[in-house]
């Protein structure tokens, strides 16, 4: 067959452990096949971001801005154990949150849903897509325990000269004391990628807040979304038929449970943090959920949402046999070739996208899964439970009959 060529790199972001091995293998086997592969490479494997003091995580960052278009590999955020076992002169900050902070973008988290493996909440029947906030609230906080009776006061001192200063509360015993903060750029940034997101992917958008309880903070979240929808987006969404739905988070989380799935749920930082790992575990795994990093203007990277599989990686290095599910890698692989293909004009890599993820998904459908998968599947369902290399083998074999 003649490969099917691209003429803008996508920037690659090679990774670290059992998951840097499944990068190699899906190339080798899935891509450099049938695509006239073209990347800029970034190896942002730990051994790299030491060599080079963390400088390729913002070159990579920075191609993305220049491009447009990342796909990203797990990888290891770097802790105290790390820091020994890499043998590392600092504990490197975690690339994604570095490639966040450049590309100023809100991540996006769907479930790749299969026939056979029915999510625990049974009217959901397509994905519910969740947007977290992932900037300031509670996550950037000044806390501290208050140690006896006395007052405490919430102050502001502008640099134009405003002051305010407010009584928290006036305490009889000890007690604790929070304060945290958003920037309205920071919640216009999220608003702009959700909007953008949901034209994207034409599906709806929820947003929720406790705007009744918090009448500055959270209602200052609904505000924007409100004005920057009414501005910039509802014609568009009128056209394309969607809906923007503001609701109260307690509201939101009836309504969620009650629908069947194919939205877009916004949510504030922590409200995100606790609903996302609530919809992935009932959709079913780890495994099967991809993300997508969406900047303000427009920029994607893709990803898978779990880490590097550090106890598979091990027991691979002791020679014993894995059977790591690939799925959302090569999810974060087809999304990133599809979008370079919108963005081009190249129908052709769209429809090897397409068909790339429809192999996929045959292939589960005819029972050929990793084991992570074999014990969630339906009772009744034949199972051929494979390693990462016989899953991927009967992805290929799935698109030769496609493309030979
Ligand atoms: P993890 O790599 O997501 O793995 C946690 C467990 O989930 C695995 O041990 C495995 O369970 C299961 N699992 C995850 N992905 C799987 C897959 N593709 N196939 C089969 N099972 C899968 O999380 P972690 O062990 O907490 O973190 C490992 C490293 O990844 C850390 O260094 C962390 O910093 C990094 N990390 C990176 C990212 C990222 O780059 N986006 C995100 C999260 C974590 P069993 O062992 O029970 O089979
Ligand atoms: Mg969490």
């Amino acid at each position: 067959m003649q490969k099917i060529r691209m003429t803008t790199p996508l920037v690659e972001m090679d990774g670290d452990e059992m998951t840097r091995i499944i990068w190699r293998m899906i190339k080798d086997e899935l891509l450099y096949p049938f695509v006239d592969l073209k990347t800029e490479y970034y190896d942002l494997g730990l051994p790299e971001r030491e060599k080079t003091k963390d400088k390729v995580t913002f070159d990579s960052a920075n191609a993305t801005l220049k491009y447009g278009v990342a796909v990203k590999c797990a990888t290891i955020t770097p802790n105290k154990q790390r820091v020994e076992e890499y043998n590392l002169s600092e504990m490197w900050k975690s690339p994604n949150g570095t490639i966040r902070a450049i590309l100023d973008g809100t991540v996006f988290r769907a479930p790749i849903i299969i026939d056979s493996i029915k999510p625990v909440v049974r009217n959901w029947k397509k994905p519910i897509t969740i947007a977290r906030h992932a900037y300031g609230d509670v996550y950037k906080c000044t806390e501290y325990r208050v140690p006896t009776s006395g007052v405490a006061t919430l102050s502001f001192k502008g640099n134009d000269g405003t002051e305010f200063s407010k009584t928290i509360y006036d305490f009889e015993c000890a007690g604790v004391l929070q304060g945290m903060y958003n920037k309205d750029s920071s919640i216009e940034s999220f608003a702009h990628s959700c909007f953008k997101f949901a034209i994207d992917t034409k599906q709806d958008l929820w947003f929720a807040t406790k705007d009744t309880i918090s009448k500055q903070y959270d209602q200052t979240f609904k505000l924007i979304f409100e004005a920057i929808y009414n501005e910039h987006y509802k014609a568009e969404f009128d056209r394309l038929g969607i809906t923007y739905f503001y609701t109260l988070i307690d509201d939101a989380v009836a309504r969620v449970i009650r629908s069947e799935g194919g939205y877009i749920w916004a949510c504030k930082n922590y409200d995100g943090d606790v609903m996302s790992d609530m919809v992935s575990t009932a959709f079913g795994s780890l495994a099967m959920m991809t993300s997508v990093l969406v900047s303000p203007d427009g920029k994607y990277e893709y990803e898978a949402a779990h880490g590097t599989v550090t106890r598979h990686y091990y027991r691979h290095l002791k020679g014993e046999e894995t059977s790591t599910n690939p799925m959302a890698t090569i999810f974060a692989w087809s999304g990133a070739l599809r979008k370079r293909g919108e963005l081009d004009g190249i129908e052709e890599l769209c429809e090897f996208a397409n068909n790339l993820e429809g192999a996929c998904i045959g292939a589960l459908n005819d029972g050929i899964m990793t084991k992570d998968l074999a014990g969630l599947v339906d009772e009744g369902v034949k199972v051929t439970a494979v390693n990462t290399a016989g899953f991927i083998a009967a992805v290929k074999e799935r698109l030769e009959k496609i493309y030979n």
